[in-house]
């Protein structure tokens, strides 16, 4: 008998049909003997149609409201899938974030977690309910309901697991597992039997949507065995499965340690949701970047890659740095308001880029992996805007046009695609 939580994504409950089927996953577990707590998205599609509604109704929302509304969609998924549970016989209860209580910080729309109180949960866990908590929300210090971030559900999991002392922490979704690239992107993306929580938090922050990147965090730092499986398996299958092999199916995400097989690269990632802003003609004396970068900290703007260019005549230098894009004209305001300072020639926006990264804890010990890649793109006629890099990964911004391109040459390269094994 173990204690488990199984997270499941939007499109997992899209309808109620998909709802009964998630009950039967659950069913599965619980007849098994387990005790199960379950975390639940809102329906697809769901929280970005109430975050427009908030939109709709005024241009600057009080952020407390903002929660109230975008919380409520997992309000309603928590108490669907309760009811189908219990319309199968399976004895359950939901759990707003607020009921548990899932404490956080205030703030509204990213908020942190910061304790979660799981007494009142044990104790229905041990009387044999299945717990069906609404993910994404929280509460506050201020008795208000808050919200994760976008994706969040994946980090309400996670923390659930955590406080419960879960032996596993399963998230569903609408593919069967981790690959090394999007596979919606790269047909030939191979499902990962494991990857390490190293390169998973790179892969996540880096674009792969697949799980939200504080989950990851909170998985390495509290230990949380950490899975990612599909929700369309038929559950009668699964239990086939598990019974046979008593192995897990899907991904797991895991220590380092345990991955007798390292590849160089394991993972490509793109993020789409970076701007780029460039100075032209900026004077070149020292202290300038401080005069970039100061004002932009403290507007809380947070800028990823960098990059200074001399201009021919020397006297004069073109900085281009990215931000994420629904900073853009924040930043492009605070730039401007210390034109004096600056004294740029010019001053451009623009959003048609995109962030490739490739990741892997393989390239700690091998060289060249920078130079293959380059000269791949440079070979497909793809220009590079920018680079960073980190001890296991390398970021380029290229023109967005490229991006499929840049994907699927840089996976063929580094041995990724289906067909090479
Ligand atoms: P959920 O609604 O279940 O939370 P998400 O849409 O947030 O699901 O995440 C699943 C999606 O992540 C997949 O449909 C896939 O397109 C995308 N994705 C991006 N990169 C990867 C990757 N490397 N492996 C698997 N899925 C990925
Ligand atoms: N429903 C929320 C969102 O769409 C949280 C989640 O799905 O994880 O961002
Ligand atoms: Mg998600």
């Amino acid at each position: 008998m173990a204690l488990i939580v199984m997270k499941f994504g939007g499109t997992s409950v899209a309808d109620i049909d998909r709802i009964k089927n998630v009950a039967d996953h659950v069913k599965r577990e619980h007849a098994a003997g387990n005790k199960v707590a379950v975390v639940v998205s809102a329906m697809a599609g769901r929280t970005n149609e109430l975050v427009d509604l908030v939109n709709q109704a005024t241009r600057m929302a009080d952020e407390r409201e903002y929660d109230a509304v975008v919380s409520s969609g997992e309000q309603v998924t928590s108490g669907l899938l309760t009811l189908c549970l219990q319309d199968k016989g399976v004895p359950a209860r939901s759990w707003q974030g607020w009921q548990i209580p899932l404490q956080t910080d205030e703030a509204h729309g990213k908020a942190r977690i910061s304790d979660i109180i799981p007494d009142d949960m044990l104790t229905s866990l041990d009387e044999g309910n299945v717990a069906v908590i609404a993910g994404f929300q929280g509460i506050a210090p201020n008795g208000r309901i808050s919200t994760l971030g976008r994706g969040g559900s994946d980090t309400s999991a996670v923390a659930i697991a955590a406080a419960l002392g879960a032996d596993l922490c399963d998230i569903y979704t609408d593919v069967d597992g981790v690959y090394t690239t999007d596979p919606r992107i790269v047909p030939k993306a191979q499902r990962l039997d494991k990857i390490s929580y190293e390169e998973m938090l790179e892969m996540a922050s880096l674009g792969a949507k697949v799980l939200q990147t504080r989950s990851v965090e909170l998985a390495m730092t509290q230990n949380v065995r950490l899975a990612v499986r599909s929700s369309f398996d038929d559950p009668a299958s699964v239990e086939a499965v598990n019974m046979q092999t008593n192995s897990h199916i899907g991904t797991l995400v895991c220590s380092e340690e345990e991955i007798v097989e390292q590849q160089i690269v394991s993972g490509i990632a793109y993020a789409k949701d970076e701007a780029k802003v460039t100075l032209v003609g900026l004077a070149d004396q020292p202290g300038i970047a401080a005069k970039v970068f100061g004002p932009l900290a403290e507007a809380n703007i947070n800028v990823d890659m960098i990059v200074q260019n001399v201009s021919a005549d020397g006297a004069t230098t073109d900085m281009t740095f990215t931000v994420a894009e629904p900073d853009l004209d924040r930043a492009l305001e605070v730039v401007q308001e210390h034109e004096d300072e600056l004294k740029f020639k010019d001053l451009q926006g623009a959003t048609n880029i995109v962030k490739i990264s490739i990741i892997g804890v393989g390239m700690r010990s091998h060289a060249g992996v920078a130079a293959d890649m380059f000269k791949e793109l440079s070979e497909k006629g793809i220009n590079i805007l920018a680079i960073s890099t980190s001890e296991i990964k390398i970021s380029i911004l290229i023109d967005a046009a490229y991006q499929e391109l840049a994907v699927r040459s840089l996976h063929s390269l580094f041995g990724l695609d289906q067909d090479d094994h």
